[in-house]
Formats: structure tokens, sequence, C-alpha cells
């Protein structure tokens, strides 16, 4: 990926809080806040695999949309949010050349001044196997389905439930099983399952997993 930070912003003392799971399970939305709380920076990297299969949508080859990925690529997140995209970025993120040409953006965020976050799928297991700390933040299917349909239909996207259950069930098994950097948790990671917690307790006790290492 081209276009990153200078080198001058990218420090060897940051703290990097690595976030990872499945569709839909309130990674995001933790993510921000834990950003938020402490001061972090914050980056959604399903964004960058999204951007990539919205290039390979538009007839652009994968690989070379990965290595050719800016920032201003990501410039409108809300665009990345349809289904169609989803599905396309879980496609391409299983090309290890893809993976490989978006490491070292991953990287560099993660080690900025300041303190990061990243949220994804493989953040604690292959991009930040040192980060000072790891959630891995899951729910069922059906939860999970249910939260999703509510963001698609918040966006705008006409869709229904047993739809949205069963791409989050095929994005599962795509992002579990694929060969290069399957979805999982890290041997250290701490494991959330909000299946039946408000987004404030989920937040809640996301920021108290943060705050003892600190
Ligand atoms: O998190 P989000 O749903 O935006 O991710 C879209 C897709 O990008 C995922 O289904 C997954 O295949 C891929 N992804 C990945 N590794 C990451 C983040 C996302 O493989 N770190």
């Amino acid at each position: 990926m081209v276009g990153r930070g200078s080198v001058s912003e990218i420090v060897q003392d940051g703290f990097t809080v690595a976030i990872d799971g499945p569709a839909a399970a309130g990674k995001g939305t933790i993510s921000r806040a834990v950003a938020a709380h402490f001061g972090f920076a914050h980056l959604d990297t399903g964004l960058l695999y999204r951007a990539v299969g919205r290039q390979v949508l538009a007839g652009i080859d994968p690989v070379v949309a990965a290595q050719a990925l800016s920032p201003s690529d990501l410039a409108d997140p809300g665009s990345l949010r349809s289904a169609a995209i989803a599905e396309a970025a879980s496609k391409v993120a299983v090309i290890p050349a893809v993976r490989a040409a978006l490491v070292d953006f991953q990287r560099a965020f993660a080690r900025r001044t300041g303190g990061a976050v990243l949220d994804g799928r493989d953040i604690g297991t292959v991009i930040c196997p040192d980060a000072e700390v790891k959630l891995f933040v899951t729910a069922s299917p059906e939860v999970r389905a249910e939260r999703r349909l509510k963001e698609l239909r918040a966006g705008g996207f006409d869709t229904d439930y047993d739809t949205v259950l069963a791409d989050v069930r095929a994005r599962d098994a795509r992002d579990g099983g694929r060969a290069a950097a399957p979805m999982a948790a890290a041997d250290d990671a701490v494991l959330l399952d909000t299946s039946a917690m408000a987004v404030d307790e989920a937040v809640a006790a996301a920021i108290r997993v943060v705050a003892t290492r600190r």
C-alpha cells in the first residue's frame, strides 16, 4: 500500500490494542469507543479489504488493487458498507498476495505515536502478535445477523434477516477456514462474548481490559 504516513510518525514505543472477531460482533463500536476513551487512533482494517473488493467489482485485478491502495480509497467508509462489497472483501482476503500488500501499512499504523486500536480478523495473531492488549469480540450468528440487518437498513440497504444470516455464516466459514491468516483468537487474547450485552456494557468491559494493561 502506498501513501502511508511519514517514517517520523512511526515510533517504537507505541501502544497497540488488537481487536479481532467475526462480522457484526461489535468490534467496530468497541474499537471506536476504546480509541476515543484513551485518545488512540483507530483503524478498521476491514475497510482495506473492502476497498480492494470494490476495485475488484470494478474489474481490477485484486493484487494490483491491493498494491495500489491509498488512504484516499478509505475516505468514504459508508460507501464500502454494502453486502456486495463485504462479500467481495472476504473473497479477496483469502489471497496471500493481497494480505501481504496490506501488512506494512497496518503495522506502521499500529506503532504510531499516541497509541492505536486496530480491528479485524488477524490483528492479534499475524499483524501485531506483540500488541499490548488483544481482545477477541464475538457473538452468536443470530445476534450478529440482527445487528447487521439494522446497520444495513440504517445505511439505506434493502435486505432481510435470512439473507443477512446466510451472509454472516458464509463469511464466518470463509474467514475462519482460509489458509492465509484465518480469523482466530490469539492464545493470549481476552474473549468478549457480546451476545447478551448492551453496547454500553461491552464497551465498558473492553475499556476495563485495556485499562489494566495501560
Ligand atoms: O470487518 P469487515 O466486515 O469490514 O471485513 C470485511 C472482510 O474483510 C472480512 O469478511 C474479512 O474477509 C476481511 N478481513 C480480513 N482481515 C482483516 C479485516 C477484514 O481478512 N484484518
